[in-house]
């Protein structure tokens, strides 16, 4: 499109030239023009994420473990959350409070060994799905891996990691922050960019879901700066207990819903609860290193084929919407992203984009497809004592910063962008 735009110019110009009608300074003021016009606000925004500031945010919420929701290292990190949120500029900066009082969960009856060598397991049972090997392994849908979540302190290698995560979740009350950039010609209206910042598994939580988290608050940074306008609004929001069942962005569907574009106070200009347009969620964001072979074992090494997975719900009730979102975001991952594409696909689950589906357009980003492939395995840190800040390559952390180069970007087009001079 910035070629379209400026093609008609730079023929002219070379037509003018060609007859003789514009000397060397006039051609030159020329050209000048023609780059004004095509300043492209969207492409200086991607020009803002920056590799090293993402890595730095994801190693903030490392240092809090796997802040399993809870727990003491969870109230801390939405804490420090919350502060950063502060320290860049986002405007409204708010809790959502709820309580969370689950029934006491039976023991385990063999505990996942995730460090020992993972077993390759066939579809002879038949409940593996279509990505189960056949028979024999000889299945066109690939081998799967075992997955689970690790509950066992011991599996932990690291003696500091283990330390982080020693303490055992309460029931009780719950919180969870977000804040909102406000649109300046249509601030009733937003969109919800969401990652859950809870994890589990005795590890960092760097992929599941530092990777999201420190996505979603980086896009907070740079849409509050303040040389940056949107006509519509945009929320910011770091889910809490999406581990224990999406309970978070539930409690924020449940309790917030009803407020939709009311005013308040009435002929204020302020609306705590902008009208919802779409809701995009974020939720493991590094790891694309194909499937597991026939020993089980992954790639230690992106695949050159890696991907940001964008996906919308078939089954829900905004299908149509919700799958527009998504080729929308597509478009802006062919025009912007720097190194990975986005694909598009049907089964969006186990996400804090669920809650929403029935009530606005949503879509989720992750590395993978969730059910054929992070569900057969395709991720040996997904829950396990692997998610850890060493395990993750630049070529991984790369793939998120490319996934929040397709958010930015689509984005700030969906809400009308301005770089203020
Ligand atoms: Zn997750």
């Amino acid at each position: 499109m910035r070629i379209n735009n400026n093609t008609p110019k730079l023929i002219i110009l070379a037509a003018a030239i060609a007859i003789g009608f514009i000397d060397g300074h006039m051609s030159a003021n020329a050209q000048d023009d023609s780059q004004d016009d095509s300043r492209d606000p969207i492409l200086e925004l991607v020009g803002r994420l920056e590799l090293e500031s993402y890595k730095t945010v994801i190693q903030g919420l490392a240092q809090f473990g796997d802040r399993r929701q809870g727990t003491e290292r969870n109230r801390l990190a939405v804490d420090w959350i919350e502060e950063q949120l502060r320290a860049a500029g986002c405007s409204n900066i708010e809790r959502l409070h709820y309580e969370f009082n689950p029934e006491p969960r039976p023991p385990r009856q063999r505990p996942l060994q995730p460090t020992a060598p993972i077993e390759l397991t066939t579809s002879t049972g038949g409940n593996v799905g279509r990505n189960g090997s056949g028979p024999g392994g000889s299945s066109i849908y690939g081998y799967r891996a075992p997955t689970g979540v690790n509950r066992d302190l011991m599996a932990q290698p690291n003696e500091r990691i283990r330390e982080l995560n020693r303490e055992e979740p309460m029931n009780g009350p719950r919180s969870q922050v977000y804040c909102t950039k406000v649109g300046s010609t249509r601030p009733h209206e937003m969109y919800i960019l969401g990652a859950h910042m809870d994890g589990h598994g005795v590890n960092e939580a760097v992929n599941d879901d530092a990777s999201g988290t420190a996505l979603v608050m980086e896009l907070a940074r740079i849409f509050s700066s303040p040389d940056v306008e949107t006509d519509v609004s945009i929320r910011f929001a770091l889910w809490n207990n999406e581990e224990t069942g999406l309970n978070g962005s539930t409690a924020y569907v449940e309790q917030r819903r009803e407020l939709q574009g009311i005013e308040n106070p009435a002929n204020s200009g302020e609306y705590p609860e902008p009208s919802w347009l779409g809701m995009i969620q974020h939720d493991m964001m590094l790891w694309d290193h194909g499937a597991p072979g026939a020993d089980g074992e992954v790639s230690r090494d992106q695949r050159p084929e890696a991907d940001v997975n964008i996906e919308f719900q078939s089954n829900s009730d905004l299908v149509e919407e919700s799958m527009k979102l998504a080729f929308a975001f597509k478009a802006a991952a062919d025009e912007y992203n720097t190194d990975y594409p986005a694909t598009v696909g049907p089964h969006m689950t186990n996400t804090d984009s669920t809650p929403f589906m029935n009530e606005v357009a949503s879509i989720s980003l992750r590395e993978n497809e969730r059910g054929a492939h992070t569900g057969a395995g395709w991720n040996p840190t997904w829950h396990t004592p692997l998610d850890v800040w060493t395990m993750f390559s630049d070529d991984d952390f790369r793939l998120g910063l490319n996934a929040a180069q397709t958010t930015l970007s689509a984005i700030a087009k969906l809400t009308g962008v301005r770089i203020k001079n």
